[in-house]
């Protein structure tokens, strides 16, 4: 059987133009793909049933241990929610509230800061579309979309043609600004190399030189002539697009940077069209923020524990809570915080009840309680995912999961059920 339009479950590019062929319930061929799209539908499950303690045990056993462990606890963390579909998400969301828990996604170690400033700033933004079809100034910042969203400078910016850009490349220009030529920048068309923990300063001196003030001769590591030349293209573009990556986000100054930018780009609207849009990176990390601020008016670190939600970034996001020793026991779904979170963190995840959902045994899953391997999403389950830019798109189910094995949504349904 041909699939066509199927989405790519990896990244927050979400390119929805992947074909695949499926035959006897297996991935025959994958077209479109880059080469991370194509390791993740060609991944496979290595663990077939769940697990306690390495010990095999029953699907009903072991949802009936994470519904006992979360009821009994005075404060769970539900913690992942990036790599699911937006169903999975609303039922953590119904799950955090009935056990009074906190639940937190991926955003608060990626682009917490980002959303922390928009909420502060707004952002002019656009979706994806909309930069294919104008964009004619490109700017990736502290991102490298070559390695970590392969396809997105092809499928919506720097080389297709677009409606008004149909020449492609010709019609853009590229800038990457980073701490190191990276493969982004060896392919556009200027790079400025900043020196690290001095983008907000490099910020400043745009906003600065955009309104023709004067600015000192050396700002970032970047000399006065190259910045004005650079503001003086973003004055005198058609419709520019600042792309940004943790280089800003997570660098000296956090929201900070990201708040000094989100203006750049309002000031640059007094004389074109200028967007903003940060580098999403797990497919869903977007729709997870959409989810829990429909559900709860928060983006992320939620805090159902005094029975209504709060959110305080730096109090209730995952990371402080565990350095802070203030939660008694942990649910991950789809997600592996071992491999990315602090020692610290990690080592108090080894002191409490952890529980995995996920259809790869990951880092975490090596010291959980209890693990349940999932249908992997946009694969085996079909659902929504956001795109970077806001978009909604659906995700198809290619192939049945091997016997035995459940969607998140099954999965969480039940814990429901039993809680
Ligand atoms: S760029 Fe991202 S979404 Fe597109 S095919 Fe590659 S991994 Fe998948």
């Amino acid at each position: 059987m041909k699939f066509s339009d199927v989405t790519c479950p990896f990244c927050g590019s979400l390119c929805d133009d992947i074909e695949i062929e499926v035959e006897d319930n297996r991935i025959k061929t994958i077209e479109n793909t880059c080469k991370l799209g194509t390791a993740k539908f060609l991944n496979v499950h290595e663990v077939l049933t769940p697990l306690k303690k390495g010990e095999e045990i029953s699907i009903d056993e072991s949802i009936a241990e994470i519904a006992d462990v979360l009821s009994n606890s005075s404060r769970p963390l539900l913690y992942g929610w990036s790599s699911t579909n937006i169903d999975a998400i609303r039922l953590g969301v119904m799950l955090a509230e009935r056990v009074k828990g906190v639940i937190d996604n991926t955003s608060s170690v990626c682009h917490g800061p980002s959303i922390v400033a928009e909420q502060s700033s707004g952002m002019v933004s656009s979706t994806l579309g909309e930069t294919l079809n104008y964009a004619d100034l490109i700017i990736y910042w502290g991102c490298n979309p070559l390695e970590a969203h392969p396809r997105h400078m092809s499928r919506y910016t720097s080389f297709p043609r677009g409606l008004y850009r149909e020449e492609g490349r010709r019609d853009r220009y590229n800038v990457v600004i980073d701490v190191r030529k990276s493969d982004t920048a060896k392919v556009c068309s200027n790079f400025l190399k900043i020196n690290p923990n001095q983008d907000f300063e490099l910020i400043s001196a745009l906003r600065l030189a955009i309104k023709d003030k004067p600015i000192p001769e050396n700002v970032a590591g970047i000399h006065r002539g190259e910045i004005e030349k650079l503001a003086n293209r973003m004055k005198n573009c058609e419709f520019g697009a600042v792309f940004f990556g943790l280089g800003l986000t997570m660098s000296e100054g956090k929201f900070r940077n990201v708040d000094n930018a989100l203006n750049l780009v309002k000031d640059l609207n007094d004389y074109t069209h200028f967007i903003i849009m940060p580098m999403r990176g797990h497919y869903n990390v977007k729709g997870a923020g959409e989810v829990f601020t429909w559900q709860t008016g928060y983006p992320f670190g939620v805090d159902f524990s005094r029975g209504y939600p709060r959110y305080n970034p730096g109090e209730t996001t995952a990371v402080d809570l565990l350095m802070n020793e203030e939660v008694d026991s942990m649910l991950v779904v789809a997600s592996d915080p071992v491999a990315h979170f602090p020692r610290d963190a990690v080592r108090y995840m080894k002191k409490i009840p952890v529980f995995v959902i996920d259809p790869a045994f990951s880092l975490t899953a090596g010291i959980s309680r209890v693990y349940i391997p999932s249908a992997i999403s946009g694969i085996e389950d079909g659902g929504t995912a956001y795109r970077m830019d806001g978009v909604p798109l659906s995700m198809k189910k290619l192939i049945d999961a091997p016997k035995g094995i459940l969607s998140d949504k099954e999965i969480l349904t039940r814990i429901i059920g039993k809680v």
